[in-house]
């Protein structure tokens, strides 16, 4: 048998939390971000989900192949644009959009030998000061792009910094003011500005972590009126129990000191099946669905938990890392970090299934 550690999947959560993206930008189409893997739930995994996207997103190529050779004939893009002459061929041969967000990716287009025209998202710059032409360049490299035999349609595109902190204003005027005029689609908007500001919506969306029902905030209570659903659950199991005494400690660091009578238990997960190590005492944790905390250090293969408010707790008993009971933005801000990062971090040693 191998250890009882599992995590599940559940298409149906990506499926639903996708109806409410577009029940909130509605008129605008929608990219299904599947980046990383799909967020570490796997592609695969939720490819079918994505059925009613209009478009996959994601930024590597092999990836893009895998999508394309899954069956998917709607739009894919390239978040990052491509990187070599070679890269434009596949892109080509598998009829991949691409962002062009430099003057190199630029060249690389034009310089390239092609069956049809490519489609690009050309990167405008507003701010985040990641990718893209900067706003004073901006129409020189649209102007180049539509010049450009091998360029099919150019959508005008920008990314926010800081749409999970109510800040887009300041990009979106700067985007705006420079693209005023130029015909094309527009791309503005993540998942913070698809819930969280209409305005950005326009004409396709790219939502990544609300599609997998998690905050792009890394904090639960900003979404806690949305009816998002968990689309990863990490299960393990108890496989040991302690009894301490006042005064007894916990595990590495002594970093949990009894201060009374109680039962811990065992939890076949640690840092090495990719839960957080940093998480604190009092991460939220079920055990038999019953919600309880974290205790002590996290070690590489297990963790401890409180099984005070579990009385019947035993060797056996079901525990809940993260999913519908849960929170994963839970147990990340316990943990200092986000959501997305736990989901993307899910180690390959962890077994995966539907359900
Ligand atoms: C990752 C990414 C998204 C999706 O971001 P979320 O916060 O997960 O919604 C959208 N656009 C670009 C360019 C991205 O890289």
């Amino acid at each position: 048998m191998p250890r009882p550690i599992f995590a599940e999947i559940h298409p149906n959560a990506v499926r639903h939390n996708l109806e409410l993206v577009k029940q909130k930008a509605i008129g605008a189409r929608v990219w299904g971000v599947v980046k990383a893997d799909a967020y570490g739930h796997g592609i695969e995994r939720v490819y079918a989900a994505l059925k009613a996207a209009d478009g996959i997103a994601l930024l590597d190529l092999n990836e893009a192949v895998r999508v394309r050779e899954l069956g998917w004939t709607k739009p894919i893009l390239l978040l990052e644009g491509i990187f070599t002459a070679q890269d434009v061929q596949v892109a080509d041969q598998y009829r991949l959009t691409t962002a062009v967000h430099c003057d190199e990716q630029l060249a690389l287009l034009s310089n390239s030998r092609l069956a049809r025209p490519i489609d690009i998202y050309l990167k405008m710059n507003t701010g985040m000061n990641r990718l893209g032409f900067p706003p004073e360049a901006f129409r020189a490299a649209w102007e180049q792009a539509r010049a450009c035999a091998n360029i099919g349609e150019i959508t005008l595109m920008n990314h926010f910094a800081n749409a999970d902190e109510g800040e887009v204003d300041w990009q979106m005027d700067r985007f705006d003011a420079v693209t005023a005029g130029m015909p094309g689609q527009r791309s503005l908007a993540n998942s913070a500005s698809v819930l969280w500001h209409p305005r950005t919506h326009r004409d396709w969306v790219r939502p990544g972590i609300v599609l997998y029902g998690a905050s792009p905030t890394g904090l639960m209570k900003h979404i806690a009126d949305e009816p998002l659903e968990a689309s990863m659950t990490l299960r393990s199991e108890v496989i040991g129990i302690q009894t301490l005494q006042e005064g007894d400690t916990v595990g590495y660091g002594r970093t949990f000191t009894a201060s009374h009578a109680m039962r811990i238990g065992v939890v076949a997960c640690g840092y090495a099946d990719g839960y957080p190590r940093h998480a604190q005492t009092g991460t939220p944790i079920a055990v038999d669905g019953v919600r309880t905390r974290v205790v002590g250090r996290i070690s590489m293969d297990m963790l401890t938990v409180d099984l005070s408010p579990v009385p019947g707790a035993h060797v056996g008993s079901q525990v809940e890392l993260w999913g519908r009971q849960i929170r994963i933005d839970d147990v990340a801000s316990s943990a200092g970090t986000i959501g997305y990062e736990l989901m993307c971090a899910l180690a390959r040693r962890v077994p995966v299934g539907v359900a």
